[in-house]
């Protein structure tokens, strides 16, 4: 291979999004003197899931390894600072305000009971409540139609996206680790392994090892080598609306089995929906859906909550999931077929709060050939090649 100039990494990574960034801290953290770059085609991440995020944590997931992940994720984002250790990383400003889920059928009851006793058992702080301390607790919410919900009152909340991302970054550089500006059109390969990639202005670059943290675009690369990845764009679009006789600061992100999202942001709050057609989105495409919260979410949210009667939206923006169709989980590790490549992919909506995790297991098994803290194995390639789903339940 071409190598483009004298210096090759030890890790490649392609992709300075919060994954790519989590990656390079970690890397570097964790073995000094790692020769790590990081390759971004956007450094305004105008595009990336990242910035687009509703950007909160929560423990309420039905699988324990993605109940642990977030627990992680919620220890670093509390304490940011000292976890990383450098100059000018400020406060991630976390909001302790909680999740309620609403359950509304009793399947979803049955689901819920099971997965609150899970986290308990884990340590989370989740309490189900009947419809009777829904109403003490939440006197502003209508409960029609609730049979329960799930309420996690410490350790979920939300946080500052962009600063995570912006806080891993500082410390990995500060370390040595090189942000270079470039697209990454292909992985290159030879001997039946990954040994580098090439630029989109012709440069190629070798690499020891090299990390697929490219969001939504991995699929793209992974074609590169005629592989097929499970993982599409799916277009979300989030609604910052002023309601002017809802004011409840204090409120949880509230997830409504009905069908939308809600919590608060500063005096204003955010909402957004999974649209029921749910096609793979036109990766060029970060048009709003605006019609979406009139024919939607206000109904569902007035039914609700009638405070919300007087709603004005004040603006709205479209961001797109890495979805993961077989299953809807992270796919984090070693490639089997691919020696010298590794992935952080598929995060399907929930990868910001576990960035933290997700950079330190990757870290672990890339240098070490192992999971020295948390076991990610079940989040592995493997059983993407072998189509066996390790399904999450709670996906907003
Ligand atoms: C609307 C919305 C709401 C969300 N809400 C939450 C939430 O509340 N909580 C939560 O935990 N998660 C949430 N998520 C998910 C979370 O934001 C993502 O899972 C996470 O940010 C993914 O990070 P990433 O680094 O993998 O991808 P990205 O942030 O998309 O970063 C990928 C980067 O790779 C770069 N890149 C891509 N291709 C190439 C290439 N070929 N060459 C070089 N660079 C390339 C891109 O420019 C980009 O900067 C939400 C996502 C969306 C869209």
């Amino acid at each position: 291979m071409q190598d483009s100039g004298a210096f090759r990494p030890d890790v490649a990574i392609v992709g300075g999004g919060v994954m790519g960034a989590a990656a390079a801290f970690w890397l570097t953290r964790m073995q000094p003197g790692l020769r790590v770059m990081v390759l971004e085609a956007d450094p305004t991440h105008a595009r990336a899931a990242t910035a687009l995020s509703v950007a909160s944590i929560r423990q309420q997931f039905t699988n324990p390894v993605n109940v642990a992940i977030s627990q992680f994720g919620l220890q670093v984002i509390r304490d940011f600072p000292a976890v990383v250790g450098s100059d000018g990383v400020g406060s991630l400003a976390l909001r302790e305000n909680g999740y309620l889920f609403l359950a509304g059928s009793a399947e979803a009851e049955a689901e819920m009971r099971r997965a609150a006793a899970m986290q308990r058992r884990m340590g989370a702080a989740t309490e189900i409540l009947d419809a009777a301390a829904l109403a003490a607790r939440f006197p502003w919410l209508a409960l029609e139609g609730v049979r329960l919900g799930s309420f996690g009152p410490e350790g979920e909340g939300w946080f500052d996206n962009m600063g995570l991302l912006a806080g891993f970054r500082a410390a990995a550089r500060a370390r040595g680790a090189i942000w270079r500006r470039g697209r990454v059109v292909a992985l290159e390969a030879a001997g039946g392994r990954v040994r580098g990639l090439r630029l989109g202005d012709g440069t190629r670059l070798s690499a020891g090892a090299v990390v697929l943290a490219a969001g939504t675009w991995a699929a793209g690369l992974l074609r590169s080598l005629g592989e097929d990845w499970p993982v599409e764009p799916r277009k979300r679009t989030v609604f910052l609306i002023d309601a002017p006789d809802a004011r409840h600061p204090d409120a949880p992100l509230l997830v409504d089995h009905t069908g939308f999202y809600l919590r608060p942001e500063g005096r204003h709050w955010i909402t957004a929906t999974v649209p029921q057609h749910d096609p793979a989105a036109d990766p060029e495409d970060f048009e709003p859906r605006l019609e979406e919260f009139e024919a939607v979410i206000w109904p569902r949210l007035y039914a609700r909550a009638p405070e919300f009667a007087a709603v004005k939206v004040i603006r709205a923006w479209a961001g797109q999931y890495d979805f993961n169709t077989l299953d809807q989980n992270a796919i984090v590790g070693p490639h089997p077929a691919w020696p010298g490549l590794y992935v952080l992919s598929g995060f399907s909506g929930h990868g910001l709060q576990q960035a933290p995790a997700m950079g330190r297991g990757l870290a672990e098994v890339l240098l070490t050939g192992g999971y020295r803290t948390l076991d990610l194995s079940e989040l592995g390639v493997e059983r993407i090649l072998a189509g066996r789903p390790f399904a999450e339940g709670a996906v907003v």
